[in-house]
């Protein structure tokens, strides 16, 4: 029988949250850490693709984040002015769930404190040695039996290099408008070859609430975000109406310009998940830009192999059979997530040209669109190796 284990998670986010609630369902101590004052989701909308979702059903918060969410059967891109059809994805029979990241936060959330989570705010997670965490004040915390960073792409304490992108994207939620003619079933975006988008994605309704919501975003190279803030909103507005004409009901209810937030994007990829008695999750072990929309799958993903081999081997036996279950399913996302966003997100123009008249006129055509819709699926190949797929 396997010794319940004392676990310190630095990040309350996705995939500490998700990892939490595995772990103490299953009898372990487990505290989490953040630096936030009190529990609270940072960002937008995201698309929890069909291997997530299996995550979280396993999780027992499927039916939660279902009637939360907004149900994604297409991803639709067109170029702007001509209408040509730049990307064109159906799920099959299977769908997406977008969701506003506080919906998902909170159903996580719950579940973690219900089966025992420990949350502890207010605490920013500076060093890890051995066995314990030192915070930014210098108390020690610990020893732990194993130690987990879930501090998303921003880590202090990965080893992870990651080379930031030239493009990054102002995001803001608003409430979708009863009289737009966007589909409510599909993500929408519109290209000025790799060097314009924008885009409209329904995510559902916020917690306690039950107004439909609307995560919209407009693609800016980092370096012009100041130039953006000095200019006056509406000049914004009037270009990106011109843009994608059907974007200004949405844009319309954006008043300020801080009720858009700029994400800023970078790549890069942990060669091993764990070291010593630390394993790194989600976006501290591997971070990309969010064109594939797999980046919350992932630390679902992470959470569920290194959960499912905690419960099944001693903790260093768990952490190289973690390390190995996840090892191919992320090399090969990252690698496409790295070929696939300049074509949506560069200053080229030859990509933009090859995806218009290569890749999107073969997208419906089978198999490239049998492989397309596991790609976004997020299971074109197995998630886990060696572990059970799909959770039980
Ligand atoms: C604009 C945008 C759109 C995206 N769209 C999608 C999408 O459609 N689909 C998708 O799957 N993914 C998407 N992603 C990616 C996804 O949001 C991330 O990959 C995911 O949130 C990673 O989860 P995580 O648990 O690793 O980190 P996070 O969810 O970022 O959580 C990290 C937590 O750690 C805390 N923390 C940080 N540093 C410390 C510290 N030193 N001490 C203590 N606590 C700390 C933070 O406060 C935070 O609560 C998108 C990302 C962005 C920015």
């Amino acid at each position: 029988m396997k010794a319940d284990l004392n676990i310190g998670i630095a990040g309350c986010g996705i995939g500490g949250l998700a990892l939490g609630a595995l772990l103490a369902a299953k009898g372990d101590r487990v505290q989490i850490f953040d630096q936030f004052k009190a529990p609270s989701p940072v960002g937008s909308g995201l698309v929890v693709q069909p291997v997530g979702l299996e995550v979280l059903r396993a999780l027992g918060v499927g039916e939660t984040v279902l009637a939360k969410g907004a149900k994604i059967t297409h991803m639709n891109g067109v170029e702007t002015g001509n209408g040509k059809v730049a990307l064109n994805v159906s799920y099959g029979a299977r769908f997406g769930l977008a969701i506003h990241r506080a919906s998902l936060f909170d159903a996580l959330l719950k579940k973690a404190v219900e089966n025992g989570c420990e949350i502890i705010p207010s605490t920013t997670i500076a060093t890890q040695e051995g066995r314990n965490f030192t915070t930014h004040i210098g108390t020690q915390l610990g020893p732990f039996d194993l130690l987990v960073d879930a501090s998303g792409a921003g880590s202090k304490l990965s080893p992870l290099q990651s080379t930031p992108l030239k493009y990054g994207a102002l995001w803001a939620t608003v409430d979708w408008p009863s009289a737009s003619p966007l589909p409510q079933y599909r993500l929408s975006q519109v290209y000025g070859g790799a060097t314009r988008m924008a885009g409209v994605l329904p995510i559902g309704s916020m917690p306690g609430e039950s107004t439909p919501k609307a995560a919209v975003f407009w693609s800016l190279r980092v370096a012009d975000y100041e130039a953006w803030l000095a200019a006056p909103l509406a000049q914004w507005q009037q270009a990106a109406t011109a843009f994608w004409p059907e974007f200004l009901p949405f844009i319309s209810q954006i008043t300020s310009h801080e009720i858009l937030t700029m994400a800023r994007y970078k790549h890069g990829t942990l060669r091993r998940k764990t070291h010593g008695r630390m394993a790194y999750i989600g976006d501290a072990a591997h971070c990309a830009s969010p064109q594939l929309g797999q980046g919350a799958n992932m630390a679902l993903l992470d959470a569920y192999a290194l959960g499912t081999a905690l419960g099944q081997h001693p903790v260093e036996n768990a952490l190289k059979a973690y390390d190995c279950a996840r090892r191919h399913h992320v090399f090969s996302y990252q690698m496409m997530s790295r070929l696939l966003t300049p074509l949506y997100q560069s200053d080229s123009a030859v990509l933009p040209w090859l995806r218009n008249h290569i890749l999107a006129p073969f997208s419906p055509v089978w198999p490239f669109s049998k492989v397309l819709t596991k790609v976004g699926a997020g299971d074109v190949m197995r998630p886990v190796r060696g572990l059970a797929w799909p959770p039980r």
